[in-house]
């Protein structure tokens, strides 16, 4: 296990739960000392997810799972970093894969929202990884460390979340094993610390990618995996659960 880093749980519900399930979700779930767990909602969710959360008197942050990289205007259909911070978020995912991939969204443009979530106050938790057909090639290292870099350019790296999600492993039950993983932590945080060598020793590195309650303890005990987030496995309360108390 990872020393001296927090930890973190993050769930990513995409495009799933309606009203009732996210009142009934928030209800159940527990809060647990010594990780911090983060629910990433659909954004219309996130307003009653935050009074839900305020009146049980839970320790639970919210996310947003994608911000525009403007501050404001004629963009319709998207959605403001400073409105879901109102709405009670402190984080939002950026350059999630499925925004890459189904949404255009390319280096530069998560550059841009990377500095918009951190000048309306959000942690940006940013999400690299490799398609299968780079990691046929051998080019995993090489597309991660330009997409580290890219997401980086003119912030300070200690301020960033990353998740390596390789884009195989999502959604599909076919993780990376914990080995795997650990390696491209190891060398993502060897990019970082080229970058700030100080900075990179405390960045939390979560891993994604069908992770489950049953698999979520053996990524917890790789030295450089300071939590998951988590899809599929978030939508059951009884599964998240069990994934809260392996990192807590
Ligand atoms: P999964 O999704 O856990 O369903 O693989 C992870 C993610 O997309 O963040």
């Amino acid at each position: 296990i990872s020393i001296g880093r927090k930890k973190y749980v993050i769930a990513n519900w995409k495009m799933n739960q309606n009203l009732q399930e996210t009142l009934s979700f928030f209800q159940k779930i527990q809060d647990e000392d010594g990780v911090e767990v983060v629910i990433c909602p659909p954004a219309p969710l996130l307003l009653p997810a935050h009074t839900q959360i305020m009146q049980e008197g839970k320790k639970l942050s919210l996310g947003a799972q994608n911000v525009h990289q403007e501050e404001k205007g004629a963009y319709t259909g998207e959605i403001a970093a400073n409105l879901v911070k109102e709405f009670g978020c402190q984080y939002t995912l950026i350059g999630h894969s499925e925004r890459r991939q189904y949404f255009q969204e390319d280096d530069q443009t998560i550059s841009l929202k990377v500095k918009r979530a951190l000048q309306e106050g959000l942690t940006p938790v940013v999400c690299i990884g490799e398609t299968l057909e780079q990691k046929h090639q051998a080019q995993t290292e090489k597309v991660l460390t330009s997409q580290i870099l890219l997401a980086l350019e003119g912030v300070n790296p200690a301020d960033v979340i990353f998740a390596y999600e390789p884009v195989w492993a999502i959604g599909t039950g076919e993780s990376a094993s914990p080995e795997e993983a650990q390696k491209m932590h190891h060398y993502i945080r060897a990019v970082l610390s080229h970058i700030d060598k100080k900075s990179a020793e405390q960045i939390a590195i979560l891993y994604g990618g069908s992770v489950n309650e049953t698999n979520a303890k053996e990524y917890a005990l790789m030295p450089d995996i300071d939590g998951v987030l988590v899809g599929g496995a978030s939508l059951k309360v009884d599964a998240f659960q069990k994934i809260i108390t392996v990192f807590a």
